[in-house]
């Protein structure tokens, strides 16, 4: 059986380092926020490179508090990845503002700075993209459209722990960054977690501020906060995890170009990666018109794969009011009907690996061409 990602194995492997942080951080006495927080907080600001690291409860909320501290509220409008995990148009409509989509480019998966212009209104106060899969955005092109307009830029970085843009990692490039430490990303934690990372002082200090009540001093209320605050459990997990991040993202790594060598004449639409960009292969995703065949063979041949996403936010009933339908964004839609998300993480060992490639060739086979 090759799993698509092995949660219990990656905790197995860094066990006994595991158990002693959170037996160490148990015994601090400290339950909300405290010295594990503060030393993950400098470590992942020192790993991405940025002045500062705000814990918080999870991905949404990192996305959510650093738009409110970024000043996003009713009436205005975010330009969105139209292809991505629905946290982030919720993130922006939990501000009272509204979500803008906007198509990907066909080769990276991301949003796709040539559109972005069009869909900018008297209204845009902040452009979101995503580096979705694990694969860095096109930040010049996108901040470039951004200063032009006045606007900031929030990176959705939930899937790209570790990716460099231009050689630099991703989270100090734009105005802020948005982290999920959901345990599936590829610096997880053992339940939620999430951080804004950034070079702003004042961005900093607003979703510090937001994530523990509206207060800086213990019941003195400046505004009406949220209790968002990353547990000290999980930040001295986190803090081991991040140790081993490099040496995990390595060999994901590994097994991509394994994938891409392997799979290059199995018909396959594969992904492809810009020269100025080191993605951390969250996910390998392909592209297949023949998604539901190819699915179930594997399935059969006891392969787990998954599906990213399948229904696009726009789509959703959740955003039916914002009247989209249908053929409204139909880059992304043929991506919901076509992408498959392939078995690949730092404890998938090499059978496993080879068995999804005979998989692959095996259908290719007998479909002479599936794309
Ligand atoms: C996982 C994810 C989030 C949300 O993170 P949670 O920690 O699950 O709230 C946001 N955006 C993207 C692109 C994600 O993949």
């Amino acid at each position: 059986m090759a799993p698509f990602l092995d949660l219990g194995a990656a905790y197995r492997e860094l066990q006994s380092e595991i158990d002693a942080a959170v037996l160490a951080s148990m015994r601090t006495g400290w339950y909300i926020l405290g010295p594990d927080v503060e030393a993950f907080e400098a470590d992942y600001a020192a790993y991405c490179q940025t002045a500062h690291c705000v814990g918080v409860a999870n991905g949404l909320d990192a996305l959510r508090l650093a738009l409110l501290a970024m000043g996003v509220g009713p009436g205005d409008e975010v330009i969105v990845a139209s292809n991505t995990y629905i946290a982030t148009w919720l993130a922006v409509s939990q501000c009272g503002a509204t979500p803008i989509p906007v198509e990907p480019q066909e080769a990276t998966y991301n949003m796709d700075p040539s559109r972005i212009e069009a869909a900018i209104t008297p209204r845009t106060k902040l452009i979101l993209p995503v580096h979705l899969y694990g694969q860095p955005a096109d930040l010049d092109t996108i901040l470039a459209i951004a200063r032009k307009h006045q606007l900031q830029v929030l990176e959705d970085a939930a899937q790209s722990h570790g990716a460099r843009y231009k050689g630099r990692r991703i989270g100090g490039y734009a105005d802020a960054a948005a982290w999920s430490f959901y345990p599936g990303k590829n610096l997880g934690a053992l339940g939620d977690g999430g951080a804004v990372t950034t070079n702003n002082p004042e961005i900093a200090d607003r979703v510090r501020v937001l994530r523990n009540y509206g207060s800086r001093v213990k019941y003195v209320n400046e505004i009406q906060g949220f209790n968002s605050r990353l547990d000290p459990i999980q930040a001295a997990v986190l803090r081991v995890k991040l140790k081993h991040l490099d040496t995990w993202n390595a060999r994901r790594d590994v097994i991509a170009a394994h994938y891409n060598t392997t799979l290059a004449s199995a018909g396959l639409l594969l992904p492809t990666v810009p020269q100025w960009a080191n993605p951390v292969w969250h996910l390998y995703v392909i592209r297949t018109k023949k998604r539901e065949a190819l699915q179930q063979h594997l399935t059969d041949s006891g392969i787990a794969t998954q599906i990213h996403y399948p229904i696009p936010p726009h789509l959703q009933q959740a955003y039916s009011s914002l009247g989209y339908k249908s053929g409204s964004f139909p880059i992304t839609e043929s991506m919901a009907n076509e992408a498959l998300s392939l078995p690949i993480g730092p404890q998938l060992a090499s059978e496993c690996q080879n068995k999804v490639i005979a998989a692959l060739l095996e259908f290719q086979s007998f479909n002479a061409r599936f794309y």
